[in-house]
């Protein structure tokens, strides 16, 4: 959504270079969200394009009606949300049976028990930090801490669930993110896509604020073992 629909092409061969490691797709239909952007045959004609990982997320009323059609274009992951149907289980399977991996989606004030039923279908949970439909938005704090409670719950329950962060990601939030439990963090305008800096200075920026936190973590960890110890 925030890359330069005049220049989907240069944008993604220069993501692609920069070392990017998927493209996530913002797909809404005016209903769910109030917004459009973009349907199937704008990510069927950039998938002739690059090997990369596709994610689409779908931000739409009744997502599955829509699932098939993505899975035979050849995505690699599909996201719906909690809130746009009533069998948000059986969107799901559907996904999964399309031979797709399945994300949950969930709203900013959407709780993070709503994934209890579905830990054992999904493959991942998208926790939103903005309210869906709209680039540039700030991230809502109570939202950011979900992600720990999300991590909490998938750890309760077992689950190898991973945890994807859209919205305000930008390089001073992402290692809070990171640190409350973001596998994959979806960069927008406020990381990937900044003016003054070229999509492969971003991608380079995001990915040292990353290893950044990674290092740290590890540096935490033999503290705390020390700690322990004493
Ligand atoms: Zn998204």
């Amino acid at each position: 959504m925030c890359a330069n629909w005049c220049n989907l092409e240069r944008d993604i061969h220069e993501l692609e270079l920069a070392g990017i490691d998927g493209l996530h797709f913002d797909i809404m239909d005016g209903h769910f969200v109030p917004n459009l952007t973009m349907g199937f045959d704008v990510v069927d004609s950039l998938r002739q394009i690059t090997k990369l990982p596709f994610d689409v997320h779908l931000m739409v009323e009744k997502p599955e009606r829509y699932i098939d059609r993505f899975a035979q274009i050849g995505v690699q992951f599909i996201s719906v949300h909690f809130e746009s149907t009533p069998h948000v289980h059986r969107a799901i399977r559907r996904i999964k049976d399309a031979g797709v991996s399945a994300i949950v989606a969930l709203n900013p004030a959407t709780p993070p028990c709503a994934i209890d039923y579905l830990l054992d279908d999904v493959d991942g949970v998208l926790v939103m930090t903005v309210n869906p439909g709209f680039s540039g938005q700030a991230a809502i704090p109570a939202a950011i801490k979900k992600i720990a409670d999300v991590r909490e719950r998938i750890e309760r329950y077992g689950s190898s669930a991973f945890i994807q962060v859209d919205g305000n990601v930008s390089f001073e939030l992402a290692p809070t993110m990171i640190r409350y439990g973001a596998c994959i963090l979806v960069g927008g305008s406020s990381s990937i896509f900044v003016k003054g800096l070229s999509l492969s200075e971003s991608v380079k920026r995001l990915r040292d604020v990353i290893v950044g936190v990674i290092e740290e973590s590890k540096g935490r960890d033999v503290r705390d073992s020390d700690v322990a110890f004493a």
